[in-house]
């Protein structure tokens, strides 16, 4: 459970060990402000993905690829507390023609973004829950991302981008399926 009033307190004493005054006008709110979003910016550690699976019927669907590209996402960094951001392509094969609503899927990436990450993980639970829990016979997540963690300190590389992939069942072992899906990519 997130807990604001802890937060408030210790962002209280965040200011006060980088050497700055909390009580000045400027910082005054700022601990109240900063649980307040980070109840927002977390708000993946209190959601189950499991409640927004709501697959339905496409008669018409054969084991057509699915592909949902360029999903926003922001998340943060559990090494440095800092933000990385991008886009998201998530790939899918249905099986018996079930498939799952596009609104859906922008919420169940939410409960993995929203919440401290490291991306290789975040990808790879991304597509572990589309290929498992949506029981698909194939499942393809692709995530191209800035780490403010890289860009604004250390090795400073403005703009650098990583990329990840995962794939599952027949994205990962058909070659057919795979040549499809990279060119719709
Ligand atoms: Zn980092």
């Amino acid at each position: 459970m997130i807990n604001k009033k802890k937060i408030e307190r210790l962002i209280y004493e965040l200011l006060e060990a980088i050497g700055e005054n909390p009580l000045r006008e400027g910082l005054k709110e700022t601990p109240h402000r900063v649980a307040k979003m980070y109840k927002e910016i977390f708000a993946g550690m209190e959601e189950n993905p499991k409640e927004h699976v709501k697959m339905f019927n496409e008669s018409g669907q054969g084991n057509e690829l699915i592909l949902v590209k360029d999903i926003p996402f922001y998340s943060m960094c559990e090494h440095h507390l800092l933000p990385f951001f991008g886009t998201i392509h998530i790939a899918y094969i249905p099986s018996r023609g079930r498939i799952i609503g596009l609104s859906k899927i922008v919420r169940i990436v939410n409960c993995y973004t929203k919440q401290l990450q490291i991306q290789e993980r975040m990808t790879r639970e991304i597509a572990d829950f589309i290929f498992s829990d949506l029981e698909t016979s194939g499942a393809a997540v692709f995530v191209e991302a800035e780490h403010l963690c890289m860009t604004m300190r250390g090795v400073k590389s403005p703009g650098a981008k990583t990329k990840t992939y995962s794939l599952k069942g027949l994205l990962s072992s058909d070659q057919k399926k795979k040549e499809e899906l990279y060119s719709l990519l």
